[in-house]
């Protein structure tokens, strides 16, 4: 397969292509573009440098791309001061650097689209990313700490619009003890008023608490790729 036959939206091909320069897919995206856009859940054993982030981020964004005119829409999504977020997709990495890094990529993938992602992690201060997210936010980085305490602030966000719920290097956040606020994320994804929700899950390994999570929340045909 090759990005050009994978069936992405024009604005995400051409980001891929031209503003990231990518070749050809990288063997866990060859898995993973495919089943994430024909609307599955995905597991995938992950390690870094193997091109895991565009794995999820091309697809989901380049499935938002398509819907982005209705979803977007200023009445859809209104901005500015005091105005709640309601992102369309998490993405819960366990550290800053991870943090910088996705939005770095995100910000290239979503380049000419009217996606906007922000990132809010324990070392900003809340009332820059309380700001940012009242600017509008449709995909939402964030560390697991730092996302739960916006989860109980419902005036600056509301998870009832989440279409995609990811968590990258899961198994570095139960390291982390974030067990508990995992739990929370994964659970705020159901809350979502449509019954589309998918959810992904990257990791280098899978221990119990990951294995719970997924079939908790997860559908019973979800693909797992290793
Ligand atoms: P990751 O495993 O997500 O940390 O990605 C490792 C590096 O590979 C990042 O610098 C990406 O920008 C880059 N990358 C991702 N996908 C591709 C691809 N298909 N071809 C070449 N480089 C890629």
């Amino acid at each position: 397969r090759t990005f050009p036959t994978a069936g992405l939206h024009p604005v995400m091909l051409d980001n891929v292509v031209n503003k990231c320069q990518y070749p050809e897919p990288t063997p866990i995206q060859q898995y993973t573009i495919p089943a994430v856009l024909q609307g599955n859940d995905v597991i995938a054993v992950a390690q870094t440098g193997s091109g895991k982030t565009a794995a999820y981020l091309i697809p989901v964004l380049s499935r938002l791309m398509g819907k982005a005119k209705k979803l977007c829409a200023p009445k859809a999504r209104p901005q500015g001061p005091g105005v709640r977020a309601e992102p369309l997709v998490i993405i819960v990495v366990p550290t800053r650097e991870l943090a910088i890094q996705v939005f770095d990529e995100t910000r290239r993938l979503c380049y000419r689209s009217m996606l906007r992602p922000v990132v809010a992690y324990g070392g900003l201060p809340l009332g820059q990313c309380l700001d940012e997210l009242s600017k509008g936010c449709d995909i939402l980085i964030a560390s697991p700490g730092r996302l739960c305490d916006l989860m109980e602030r419902p005036a600056a966000l509301t998870m009832s619009r989440i279409k995609y719920t990811i968590l990258d290097e899961a198994d570095e956040m139960l390291h982390d003890d974030w067990q508990e606020e995992l739990g929370k994320i994964m659970a705020g994804g159901d809350a979502n008023e449509d019954a589309d929700h998918t959810y992904l899950m990257f990791s280098a390994t899978f221990p119990a608490p990951l294995r719970k999570l997924a079939r908790e929340y997860m559908a019973d045909d979800h693909y797992v790729l290793r």
